[in-house]
């Protein structure tokens, strides 16, 4: 049987615990479908957009755009942080690498 893929609550990035959070009521306010809290070591994620579904992939893509705000900060890099083109065209890069290789299956 196949797992239905879904958010992790918690991810580890540079030896910090990031916590992902569900903040459909703060995104939608915001018009945003997610942020980085790097004071706090969390992301807010939005499953639902405009009272639709966001789609799987793009929940997955928020996530991987918001670590990328995080990666930046924590090494030092925040006008990199700032860099919304930078940042997405990079985690579609991380993104992609990750999800085309079996890492897990093949690097441990
Ligand atoms: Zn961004």
């Amino acid at each position: 049987m196949k797992q239905i893929p879904k958010i992790p609550r918690k991810v580890i990035l540079l030896n910090q615990d990031i916590k992902i959070v569900s903040a459909n009521k703060y995104c939608n306010e915001r018009h945003i479908l997610g942020e980085a809290d790097v004071n706090h070591n969390s992301i807010k994620l939005c499953s639902i957009y405009d009272k639709e579904n966001v789609p799987f992939h793009k929940q997955r893509h928020a996530l991987f755009h918001e670590l990328t705000h995080f990666l930046f900060f924590v090494i030092g890099q925040s006008r990199h942080s700032r860099n919304e083109m930078f940042v997405d065209n990079l985690a579609t890069a991380m993104e992609d690498l990750i999800l085309k290789n079996n890492f897990d299956k093949t690097l441990k």
